[in-house]
């Protein structure tokens, strides 16, 4: 198996929301500098980009020509973010899992490297593929999948393995439905790790939290 973990909200869950909350809270201030109004305007500002472009930074790109490392430089400054906390059962939890793991994110690499670092997950992670070697368009665009698949070819060599022959053997886990299914119609397999109630056709399995990962393995490694 080839484990890939989206980071916000899946590595860390829904309880430590407040990390996200504070990497927002950044976002918005990045809003107000660029579009030059007030904090509550630039709340509208990201809704209004989040629908039209996907993302708060690809309409930010598309319609401001935002540098997005200079983005990620002013949202990713460390004395205003909240970081989850250190780990130890997901630490176990990572290294408990055959194949090598991998982080398949939307945000730029520093962001999750940092989390894993205070949640002292790191040394179970084997690479971050992020939205800059995604070329700044991420999940759930098709070319995001295409790349991580590529890179995957690359990667695996490297550390002395195989690209699976079969593509049920990517295990993708992912906390936004919509990232999913670009994923299950490339044959991967889908877990959704939300405690929500809604789920989807494309969605192999479905568990609350990371944790719960423990419940599943036995019988996701039997496909
Ligand atoms: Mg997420």
């Amino acid at each position: 198996m080839v484990w890939l973990f989206d980071y916000d909200l899946t590595l860390y869950g829904a309880e430590e929301r407040c990390v996200l909350n504070s990497l927002d809270h950044r976002i918005s201030l990045f809003v107000q500098k660029t579009v030059g109004c007030d904090f509550e305007m630039a709340h509208k500002v990201r809704t209004d980009y989040l629908e039209r472009f996907g993302t708060t930074l690809a309409g930010l790109m598309a319609m401001h020509g935002t540098d997005p490392d200079e983005f990620f430089d002013f949202i990713h400054e460390p004395e205003y973010l909240i970081y989850p906390k250190k780990a130890p059962e997901k630490l176990a939890l990572l290294k408990s899992l055959e194949g090598p793991h991998f982080v398949f994110t939307n945000g730029r690499h520093d962001w999750s490297e940092a989390g894993m670092s205070h949640m002292g997950i790191d040394s179970a992670i084997d690479g971050v593929f992020d939205l800059k070697l995604l070329g700044w368009e991420g999940k759930p665009h098709e070319s995001a999948y295409d790349k991580m698949e590529r890179w995957l070819a690359q990667k695996l060599p490297t550390m002395g393995l195989e690209m699976p022959e079969n593509k049920r053997d990517i295990v993708l886990l992912d906390d936004g439905l919509r990232n999913l299914e670009p994923a299950h119609r490339r044959g991967w397999t889908t877990v959704f790790v939300n405690p929500t109630t809604d789920s989807a056709p494309y969605v192999d399995y479905h568990i609350p939290h990371l944790m719960n990962l423990r419940d599943i393995v036995p019988t996701l490694i039997k496909m």
